[in-house]
């Protein structure tokens, strides 16, 4: 295929669609306009082991930067895309240079939500984590006996959360919802974690709201609970869920829902443009979702790139993520929507345990915390489309190898 192709975003996915084209020696021109001054990276350990600083910038990077060169791959980094226009049939960026296509490819990702600023969302000390930067100056404020307040119980403000505690920083997490995880594991994984995180010294509490954060000089001092407790705080860490950045292709007239609206092709409503990504909302066995994860952003590029170069094979998601929070590595494969039962099964070692998500009998994802055997069986299930007989997965003795036979 020829023709040019411009990608908006040199993320997780951008990235993945052009080395998938290259892999397919597709060898059309391809121009990469990224808003951020570094080369595409993985963002999954801004909230492990990078923010710990157990993990150098350079080991991020997917690849270095000859790669483009090499490649044909015109990436530019400090281009912000402020406009689509499909009439034309470019895009132009902040500085007024407009880059023609003949496919576009929006890869956009996606943007934390913050606190209003009538809550204190804008005063110094307060943050959330998304990119190198957030992470670089979050870690420059990470210093030992500091108390840091997260409001959020999602898998970033509990990562943020074990990191902080490893650094020696005192860690208040609260969760306006019932549990933390609510709204993506099942109430035995939220246990086992809140557990763990208790364990290891952090203060969490669940059904409580923030009223607003207080300031002096600026900067932030504590922090007004709904229940009306006030703490002292030196720093507080926003995690609570992202939006999709799909505002672009709003303004473009592409169809948007929660994301940009995409096919199983990966199109959106003009056959010229592709979105992927944490951007988009896609079909997922009968319903419309987001799925904000590596896995969605590789595989959905990477099906982009072959429909792009000719092929016509639906993109059907597989997914699966994981959290690493102190020495527990918990692994998640499938998706667990619309469960209505669970089963808990121990693992071998010390803590491990699965929690396996059913719907009406079929077998939709499993959480698997240390537990490697029970995320790599359940994850071949769900590729085979098999669902384990339950009574035999809840006899703890029963091995979970003869599912597979
Ligand atoms: C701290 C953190 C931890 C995570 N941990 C995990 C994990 O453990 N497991 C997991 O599966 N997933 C994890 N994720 C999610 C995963 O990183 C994302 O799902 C993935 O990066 C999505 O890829 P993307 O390409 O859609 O978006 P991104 O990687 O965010 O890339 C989008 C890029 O587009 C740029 N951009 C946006 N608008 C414009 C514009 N108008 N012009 C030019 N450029 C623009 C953005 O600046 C960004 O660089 C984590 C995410 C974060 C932030």
């Amino acid at each position: 295929m020829t023709g040019r192709l411009v990608i908006i975003g040199a993320g997780q996915a951008g990235f993945a669609l052009a080395a998938k084209l290259r892999a397919l020696k597709d060898m059309r021109a391809i121009t990469i306009l990224g808003s951020e001054d570094v080369l595409p990276y993985q963002r999954p350990p801004l909230s492990k082991k990078y923010l710990l600083g157990e993990m150098s910038f350079d080991r991020l990077l997917f690849r270095p930067d000859n790669w483009f060169a090499d490649n044909g791959v015109d990436i530019r980094l400090s281009n912000w895309v402020e406009e689509i226009d499909r009439k034309a049939g470019h895009v132009r960026t902040q500085d007024g240079v407009t880059h023609g296509y003949d496919t576009l490819a929006i890869a956009t990702g996606s943007t934390p939500r913050r606190l209003p600023a009538a809550l204190g969302g804008d005063l110094g000390g307060v943050y959330v984590v998304r990119d190198k930067r957030d992470a670089d100056r979050l870690a420059e404020e990470m210093q030992p006996g500091r108390r840091l307040l997260i409001i959020g119980g999602g898998y970033i403000g509990l990562e943020a959360a074990a990191v902080a505690r490893h650094l020696g920083l005192e860690v208040t997490l609260i969760e306006m919802a019932d549990r933390i995880l609510q709204r993506v594991a099942a109430k035995e994984t939220s246990d086992a974690i809140r557990a763990i995180h208790q364990s290891l010294g952090v203060d969490i509490r669940e059904k409580t709201g923030l009223k607003q954060l207080i300031g002096k000089d600026g900067r932030v001092v504590a922090a007004e609970l709904a229940d009306g407790t006030t703490l002292d705080v030196d720093l507080v860490i926003v995690g609570i869920g992202v939006t999709a950045n799909d505002a672009l292709a709003e303004a473009a007239g592409i169809k948007t829902g929660n994301g940009i609206v995409v096919d199983q092709f990966v199109r959106t409503s003009d056959p010229q443009v592709f979105a992927m990504g944490d951007c988009t909302q896609l079909p997922f066995k009968g319903q419309q979702v987001r799925l904000e994860s590596v896995q969605n952003a590789v595989d959905q590029a990477e099906a982009a790139a072959a429909v792009m170069a000719g092929g016509n094979e639906p993109y059907e998601p597989k997914p699966w993520f994981w959290s690493d929070q102190y020495d527990v590595k918990l692994q998640i494969a499938g998706f667990n929507l619309g469960y209505d039962e669970t089963l808990v099964r121990p693992g071998q070692r010390e803590g491990a345990m699965s929690v396996w998500y059913f719907r009406a009998d079929e077998m939709i994802a499993v959480d698997a915390l240390n537990d490697a055997k029970a995320y790599v069986t359940g994850k071949k299930l769900l590729e085979l489309g098999r669902s384990p007989d339950k009574s035999v997965l809840a006899d703890p003795a029963a091995d979970l190898k003869q599912f597979l036979a």
